[in-house]
């Protein structure tokens, strides 16, 4: 078959962003640009790393074999290169996945020893955007993502900063600003008043009984949510002090969240800070649902770059 690869002298890229509900696929020559794609739903691990080799054996028919893999997965992951369980998804609820080693089951599945990298699809979306998005010229970026869980990643001039795991910063503990609506809605199994427990998805179809997607732009529901993200930046802020704090996922794109975002930043934070202008400081995604994809492809070109990290 022909080789559809735009330039054969750039190495072909594989991506995964393996996310709790949704796989995606790509292959790219330029992480920006995908050649190929594909999407399909996350089932048990050995069906759904059946699809993911599927795809690559597909891909590679038309384009060749790539030359490295990214991956971006749900959480908890263990991420560090060095730790015995790399590659593998971590304790969670999701039937069949805790423990089970992605990278092993893709590297045997392809069977190559091409270089493989595995984050969590929080970072590689922090990647994206801060190579193609909205973090372009900022050096020390906040991404936090919005959704079914809220989760974040910290990139510094690029590089992903690593704890002794990821950060978790959807257990934030926030106050409880659901009193003076008359509410006590706080859906994190594990914590009185957290981040994720106010104000991921879930909680406004608990909250209102209406699915977040359906509530009305002008809903008292925005305010209470702009409110309680607000409260999660004013920690990013005062615990790292990034250049820009972008906020992506599912709830974030509804219509001017973050303008309302921003003005219970400007409440809670006091005028303590000296900040860069507020729709430079908090602001939605560039590159919108493609952030992760994108940036597994970003890890991927890493991977050739600097094999080590
Ligand atoms: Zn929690």
């Amino acid at each position: 078959m022909a080789n559809n690869n735009t330039d054969p002298e750039t190495p072909l890229l594989g991506g995964i962003e393996a996310g709790g509900t949704k796989i995606v696929c790509a292959i790219a020559s330029e992480p920006s640009e995908p050649l190929f794609e594909e999407s399909f739903p996350t089932t048990t691990p050995e069906e759904t790393t059946g699809k993911i080799i599927e795809f690559f054996e597909k891909a590679a028919q038309t384009h060749g074999p790539v030359a490295s893999l990214g991956i971006g997965t749900f959480g908890p992951a263990d991420i560090h290169p060095r730790s015995p369980g790399y590659g593998s998804i971590l304790t969670t609820p999701k039937k069949g996945w805790s423990h089970y080693s992605i990278v092993q089951s893709i590297r045997d599945g392809l069977g190559t020893g091409i270089p493989i990298a595995f984050d969590t699809d929080v970072n590689a979306a922090a990647v994206g955007e801060a190579e193609y998005g909205a973090g372009r010229n900022h050096r020390f970026i906040a991404y936090v993502t919005v959704g079914t869980g809220i989760g974040g990643g910290f990139l510094q001039d690029g590089q992903i900063l690593k704890g002794r795991m990821h950060p978790e910063i959807g257990h934030i503990p926030v106050p409880d600003y659901d009193a003076a609506y008359g509410k006590s809605t706080n859906v994190c199994p594990f914590h009185d008043s957290c981040l994720e427990g106010r104000a991921a998805g879930p909680s406004l179809a608990a909250r209102w009984d209406i699915p977040g997607q359906d509530l009305p732009d002008d809903h008292e529901a925005w305010d209470l949510e702009a409110k309680y993200l607000a409260a999660g930046c004013i920690s990013l802020t005062a615990s790292w002090s990034p250049d820009t704090i972008i906020i992506g996922g599912g709830v974030s794109s509804k219509y001017g969240l973050i303008d309302r975002i921003r003005a219970a930043f400007a409440d809670l934070s006091g005028d303590y800070w000296a900040l860069p202008p507020l729709e430079i400081y908090l602001q939605n995604p560039a590159l919108g649902q493609k952030a992760g994809i994108v940036g597994s492809l970003c890890l991927a070109q890493r991977m050739l770059q600097k094999p080590e990290n």
